[in-house]
């Protein structure tokens, strides 16, 4: 089957290659301009990525004309869809009366009320990246614990901060034993203290997670966990998982941080933190409460997030402004309980026609199809990923073959191949379509191959 892969791959490069000639001479250009000719690196990939000219909806369009139903929705931040309406108007109100203040708006404490109103915790702060909400969090966790060490999980991404950069994508080559995973960095530049600052532990092992505590008794601030993991597919927490998380963390003093930057509204109403019921000392979020503008949010415990301005440092000159602000304020009205429960049907849906065409493959490409909230994503094993290796030990050359096969029919998926498409508010059953009939054509070529 493998072969057969790889020459299905060869074919759909070529197909792309000729399929895209400006956006081929676009990345000509950038490159000059840009390293690996873009201006994020997830956003690379070979032999040269789709250009974007415009969006709108579930739909975006490249600048060679083509339009494209968009599942990657700005890696799941476009929960109420491209260029939304109520977004649309809160941003062009607020044009009018200015962009930045660098001094309070009235915009703020409503965004912080209305978090609160979701997610529980009293006080709040903006940021304006999910990168930034993570770092400051994990510096506010060591100030406040006067401890030094952060556990987090093996194949978690929280995000570009140097304190975060480990063990996010490890090889087998470096990774080590499986219940006590080495530290590995994820860039050349991230300091050797970062690394013996952080303990890498496996996600869904709560007893590898106290192991790790008593190891380093009275030395943990924080654990930092996406309480789904969302950068390998997607990975539900066990049975359980998140609330012995929750305990273990009590026990030994250590301040529970769930990164929400990829679940968040895409979850529920309330995050994965009010699905599982099981409430964080701070919770960050980004993505899916901006409806597409750069901002972030961070919440907590009162006594926590109190060190905020007392001990901790937390500035930004665009932090909490108020152009962001309306877009958030507008997101959080949109994405009522009522709005969300249809993207969960039609996802629901979704996700079942394609296991259903899928499962027409499975003696050759096994797969499942895991959902959570409105996103779902497909696992090339035969059995639902619990950690990062079992995602990393996936056939990722044939999950290569399906991204490619729908970005040549009109589907933007993700190219990290560990992502997961969205349902945003703006998909309706019928832009599916799409997705379906190129899958329906895709596994009828490996039938008959
Ligand atoms: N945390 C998680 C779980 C993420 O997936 C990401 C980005 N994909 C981040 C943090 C960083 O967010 P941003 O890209 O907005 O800095």
């Amino acid at each position: 089957m493998r072969s057969i892969i790889e020459r299905l791959l060869q074919d759909e490069y070529d197909r792309f290659s000729v399929n895209h000639p400006r956006s081929a001479r676009a990345h000509q250009a950038a490159l000059a301009r840009l390293p690996l000719g873009v201006g994020s690196s997830i956003q690379a990939f070979d032999p040269f990525p789709v250009t974007i000219t415009r969006a709108d909806g579930p739909f975006v369009w490249d600048t060679d004309s083509h339009r494209y139903l968009d599942l990657n929705m700005g890696f799941g931040a476009l929960l109420v869809g491209h260029r939304h309406p109520r977004v649309m108007r809160a941003l062009e109100e607020q044009l009018e009366l200015g962009t930045l203040f660098v001094a309070p708006s009235l915009q703020a404490e409503k965004a912080a009320s209305m978090l609160a109103e979701r997610f529980g915790h009293p006080l709040w702060r903006f940021t304006s990246s999910g990168t930034e909400s993570v770092m400051t969090a994990v510096r506010l966790a060591r100030a406040y614990t006067r401890r030094r060490l952060l556990v987090k999980v093996e194949g978690g991404y929280h995000g570009h901060a140097d304190p975060v950069l480990v063990s996010g994508k490890p090889s087998p080559a470096t990774w080590g034993p499986a219940s006590r995973p080495n530290a590995v960095a994820d860039s050349a530049g991230v300091p050797d203290s970062v690394l013996h600052d952080t303990v890498v532990v496996p996600f869904n092992d709560p007893d590898a997670l106290e192991r790790a505590f008593l190891r380093h008794e009275g030395e943990v601030a924080a654990f930092l966990v996406e309480p789904v993991m969302e950068n390998a597919g997607i990975i539900l927490p066990s049975d359980g998982y998140l609330a012995k998380v929750r305990a273990l963390c009590d026990r030994f003093g250590v301040l529970l941080i769930f990164d929400e930057v990829k679940t968040g509204l895409t979850a529920s109403w309330s995050g994965a933190s009010g699905l599982y019921g099981v409430t964080p000392d701070i919770v960050c979020l980004a993505k899916s409460i901006g409806g597409g503008v750069p901002v972030g949010a961070f919440g907590g415990r009162e006594d926590v997030m109190r060190s905020i301005g007392v001990s901790v440092a937390h500035h930004g000159t665009y932090n909490a402004n108020p152009l962001v602000l309306a877009a958030v304020i507008a997101t959080l009205e949109s994405t009522t309980p009522e709005a969300l429960a249809i993207t969960h049907r039609i996802n629901e849906e979704f996700a079942s026609s394609v296991r259903t065409l899928l499962d027409t493959v499975q003696d050759l490409v096994p797969t499942t199809v895991s959902t959570i909230g409105s996103k779902g994503s497909v696992t090339f094993s035969a059995t639902p990923p619990v950690t990062y290796r079992d995602w990393k030990n996936s056939d990722l050359l044939a999950a290569e073959l399906f991204w490619l096969f729908s970005t040549n029919r009109g589907v933007l998926t993700p190219p990290g191949l560990d992502e997961q498409w969205l349902i945003s508010t703006a998909h309706t059953f019928g832009a599916l379509d799409v997705y379906l009939n190129q899958l329906e054509e895709l596994v009828g070529v490996l039938r008959r191959s």
